[in-house]
C-alpha cells in the first residue's frame, strides 16, 4: 500500500487534476491519496475571513470566484455522470461558508474563542471541496474524511497532534478498506474533545500524508508537487538548484528545518521512525526520477 500526497498546485488545474489521474490510475496495488487544497484557495479562504472580520462585503466577489473555479473544474475533469452530484457537494459547502462570513460580518461581539473555531471550520473547505472533485475524478476511489481520525487537542491556546488517538484511528478505519482507491483530505483535523475543526498549520497535508503511512506501514510515501525533486535550494530564488536524487532522513529534514517548504518539517519523523522511504515527484512530469529519502 502507498500514500500520495498532492499539494496544491498539483490540484490546482486542469491540466495537473488529469496528470493526477493517470498517477493514480496507473499506481499498482492499495492507494491512498491526499489532497491538498485547489492552489491559492487556503489563502482566499483566509483572506475572506479577514474581510468579514472588519467587516467588509468584499468577500462576496471573492467567494463567487472560487465557486466558479470549483465548478468549472468539476465540468472538465469529473466525468459527466457524476457532475450533477459533485457540484452538489461545492454548492452546499459554498453555501456553508457564506453563512460562517455573514455570521463575522453581522457579529461585532464574539468571543474570541468562537471567531477562532469560526476561522478554523471556514480553513477546512478548502480541502473538503478539492478531495470531493478528486473522488469524482478518480476511477472506483472511496472517500473517507480525515477529521474522522486525524484528532488534535488544544494546550495553552494550540492545536497539538494526538499521535496515539490518530495512529489507532487510522488503523481502525483505514488500515481494512478493502478498497484499493482511497481518497482523503490533507491538512484538516478535529478537536478530540469539542468535535470542532481544527487543522495541522500551513502545509500540513504532507503531514497528514506521513501520519497515514505510517500508522498504516505502507510501502512507501509520495510526495508530489511542482518541482522535479528535493533540490539543492529553492529553484523560485535559485534557477541553478539541481535535483538531490538521494537523501538520508537527517539530510532533508534539516534542509526543512532550515526553511525548504518543498516538506512540511513535521512530516519526516513519523515515517523516518518506520523507515518508509519517502518520494518527492513532480506531477507536471512524472517520468522525472524524483528524490528518494531514505
Ligand atoms: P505543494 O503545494 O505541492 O505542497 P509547496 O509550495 O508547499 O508545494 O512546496 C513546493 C515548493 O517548495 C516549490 O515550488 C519550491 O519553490 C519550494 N522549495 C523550497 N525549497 C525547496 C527545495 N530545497 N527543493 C525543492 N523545492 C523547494
Ligand atoms: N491547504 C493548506 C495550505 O495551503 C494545507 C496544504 O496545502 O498542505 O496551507
Ligand atoms: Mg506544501
Amino acid at each position: 500500500m502507498k500514500v500520495l500526497k498532492f499539494g496544491g498546485t498539483s490540484v490546482g488545474s486542469v491540466a495537473a487534476l488529469r496528470n493526477v489521474k493517470q498517477i493514480v490510475e496507473s499506481a499498482g496495488g492499495q492507494v491512498i491519496v491526499v489532497v491538498s487544497a485547489l492552489g491559492g484557495v487556503t489563502n482566499q479562504l483566509i483572506e475572506m475571513t479577514n474581510m468579514a472580520l472588519s467587516h467588509s462585503s468584499d468577500y462576496e466577489s471573492i467567494l463567487a470566484q472560487v465557486k466558479q473555479r470549483h465548478l468549472d473544474t468539476i465540468s472538465q475533469v469529473v466525468p459527466p455522470h457524476l457532475q450533477h452530484q459533485c457540484n452538489a457537494v461545492v454548492e452546499q459547502f459554498i453555501e456553508g461558508l457564506a453563512s460562517f462570513y455573514s455570521m463575522l460580518l453581522l457579529n461585532h461581539d464574539l468571543p474570541a474563542d468562537d471567531i477562532d473555531a469560526i476561522k478554523d471550520a471556514i480553513v477546512a473547505h478548502g480541502e473538503i471541496m478539492s478531495s470531493a472533485i478528486v473522488t469524482c475524478m478518480i476511477d472506483g476511489a472511496e472517500p473517507h474524511f480525515a477529521p474522522n481520525f486525524i484528532k488534535t487537542r488544544k494546550s495553552q491556546g494550540t492545536h497539538s497532534l494526538q499521535a496515539e488517538l490518530t495512529q489507532q484511528l487510522i488503523k481502525q478505519q483505514l488500515g481494512s478498506a478493502g478498497t484499493q482507491r482511497i481518497v482523503t483530505q490533507g491538512f484538516i483535523a478535529e478537536d478530540a474533545d469539542t468535535g470542532k475543526k481544527t487543522n495541522l498549520g500551513r502545509g500540513g497535508s504532507d503531514f497528514t500524508a506521513a501520519l497515514i503511512a505510517a500508522a498504516l506501514d505502507a510501502e512507501c510515501l509520495e510526495i508530489w508537487t511542482d518541482v522535479d525533486g528535493f533540490m539543492t535550494a529553492d529553484p523560485r530564488t535559485h534557477p541553478d538548484a539541481t535535483v538531490i536524487p538521494t537523501m538520508t532522513y537527517e539530510q532533508a529534514q534539516a534542509m526543512c528545518d532550515a526553511g525548504a517548504k518543498v516538506i512540511y518539517a513535521p512530516t519526516l519523523h513519523p515515517v523516518a521512525k518506520r523507515h518508509i522511504p519517502v518520494w518527492v515527484k513532480n506531477t507536471f512530469n512524472p517520468s522525472a526520477p524524483g528524490t528518494v529519502i531514505k
